[in-house]
């Protein structure tokens, strides 16, 4: 088992025994499947993901992110177009994500600059960042290479 969702597991562990919830399969399979799954995932293709190796249900898949956001184990994401997004969240640094309009492809990014960009603006404000966030929405390599090639005027 990879490392981090072990550690994971274990403060999701912590976090339902403190607020005296079920530990279920269930919800340890949601947490796994956010963590193996290597990138961004859709509560829906989790579900369909899920389902077929346990009895479970889409509420107890939405119950878990719920939790799972709570705690800090997971992060949601909520791009330009289509439903939320789920990813790992837990020893994985702070990350931009560049969103192509046209073809939905969600790439990620991080760069040591942001990272001090950001910390100097807490400081400057006496900010006690938590979390960050940044989209880029515009068009990948790919795409401006299609529109380019059927002439169509790129923007
Ligand atoms: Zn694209
Ligand atoms: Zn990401």
């Amino acid at each position: 088992m990879e490392k981090s969702l072990k550690a994971a597991g274990e403060l999701f562990t912590d976090y339902l025994r403190r607020y005296k919830l079920r530990r279920t399969a269930e919800r340890y399979a949601v947490l796994e499947e956010i963590y193996t799954c290597g990138g961004h995932v859709e509560a829906e293709t989790l579900f369909q993901e899920l389902k077929k190796r346990y009895r479970v249900s889409r509420a107890t898949v939405y119950n878990t992110l719920e939790l799972l956001l709570e705690c800090g184990l997971i992060l949601r994401h909520r791009f330009e177009k289509g439903p939320a997004q789920y990813e790992k969240a837990y020893n994985v640094p702070f990350h931009g994500h560049l969103v192509c309009s046209d073809c939905e492809k969600v790439e990620e990014f991080t760069d040591s600059r942001l990272n001090d960009l950001i910390a100097v603006a807490g400081e400057t404000f006496r900010f006690a960042v938590e979390h960050w966030n940044l989209y880029l929405y515009g068009r990948c390599k790919h795409c401006q290479l299609k529109s380019a090639q059927t002439g169509k005027k790129s923007v």
